[in-house]
């Protein structure tokens, strides 16, 4: 995908956005939750967060110190570089962006990250979770996929000239993506409990929507203080993703789009939950897929999409997953948690 974007002229420059959430054995097996956020990992040890501070709290910077500072450090020495911390929303739950860099190096920091986190959590007694959604009240974990279009060294996405501010390839290329959400979520979301985290009004882009900083957008373009647009990210990603695989077919229906010159709807720039039937009718908000299965049956009549991943991959990886939603479906959302904790 790399290359074939490569063919336009154009490249893309990509970063994944990390949350995850910091967990404790709960020995006493209750919280000051009254038990509402008691989990078990694989081997029935019952779970919570390891601490209870309130979103973006510096309290919470001083108790989890020494381990975020482990992680930062090893991400470093692992020549990835650490832009930003700060405690989540969620009891327990970080986010650490990480720059971006090059499509092919963004998928591998993904892969170091998750491994890093996990490591150095463990380290410190503590087990970390990228599970897309762990206790059903709290945040969820996203994984946001950013984004930028590159022609040689430089950034391409802004325009000051144009309707919304984006080039021509910068509009076609997220018109793109927009399109074929409904089918990347197979790959981008893609393990059933994926779906209890794409929710209206929890920042993880329910609807099939783009707009200028609004969180409640699938695509989210940032636009920065002083007008310019130099990235946007996909909220419909979390790291349960094969990162190889999404980025490759996120590329590829920006790549449809700019072969297609396709244009963007109106940018929306409310919550889309607040909006009235008829006036989702009449801006066109759809929600996206609320279950694995329906994003299958979207990726399985998705010629672009199929033919991006191949004849090979494209068949097995609807059989797996197809495979694996009809044995994870039908579980309760506690024996999910248990069973998929530790995996991710
Ligand atoms: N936790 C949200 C998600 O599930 C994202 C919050 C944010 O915008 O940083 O995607
Ligand atoms: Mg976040």
């Amino acid at each position: 995908m790399i290359n074939a974007l490569q063919e336009e002229g154009l490249n893309v420059k990509a970063a994944f956005e990390n949350e995850f959430y910091l967990l404790k054995h709960d020995d006493e097996k209750r919280d000051n939750t009254n038990g509402k956020n008691n989990k078990k990992n694989s081997n029935g040890v019952p779970i919570k967060p390891s601490e209870f501070t309130p979103f973006a709290s510096s309290y919470s910077m001083d108790l989890n110190y020494h381990i975020i500072s482990d992680i930062v450090e090893a991400l470093i020495a692992q020549n990835i570089t650490v832009q930003q911390y700060y405690p989540e929303s969620g009891p327990g739950q970080h986010e650490i962006t990480i720059m971006y860099s090059d499509a092919l190096s963004a998928a591998d920091n993904q892969i170091v990250y998750r491994e890093t986190v996990k490591g150095i959590a463990s380290k410190h007694g503590l087990q970390a979770s990228f599970l897309p959604k762990i206790f059903p009240d709290t945040a969820g974990n996203g994984c946001h996929l950013h984004l930028s279009l590159w022609q040689d060294d430089m950034n391409i996405l802004h325009d000051s000239e144009s309707d919304y501010g984006l080039s021509e390839a910068g509009e076609q290329f997220i018109a793109g993506i927009l399109y074929h959400l409904p089918s990347l979520a197979a790959i981008t979301t893609p393990i059933p409990r994926s779906y209890r985290r794409i929710r209206p009004q929890m920042w993880s882009g329910a609807f099939q929507v783009w707009g200028f900083n609004n969180r409640e957008a699938a695509i989210r373009v940032i636009r920065e203080d002083d007008g310019r647009i130099l990235h946007f990210e996909v909220k419909t990603v979390d790291a349960s993703a094969n990162p190889y695989l999404a980025l490759g077919v996120v590329i590829s229906a920006g790549l449809d789009g700019i072969r297609k010159k396709m244009e963007l709807p109106r940018p929306i720039q409310k919550d889309p939950a607040n909006l009235s039937d008829a006036e989702m009718k009449e801006m066109g908000v759809k929600l996206l897929p609320s279950n694995l299965k329906e994003a299958l049956a979207n990726l399985k009549k998705d010629k672009t999409i199929l033919d991006a991943l191949g004849e090979d991959l494209s068949r097995s990886y609807l059989a797996v997953k197809s495979a694996e939603y009809e044995a994870l479906g039908k579980l309760s959302s506690e024996r999910e948690v248990d069973l998929l904790l530790e995996k991710y």
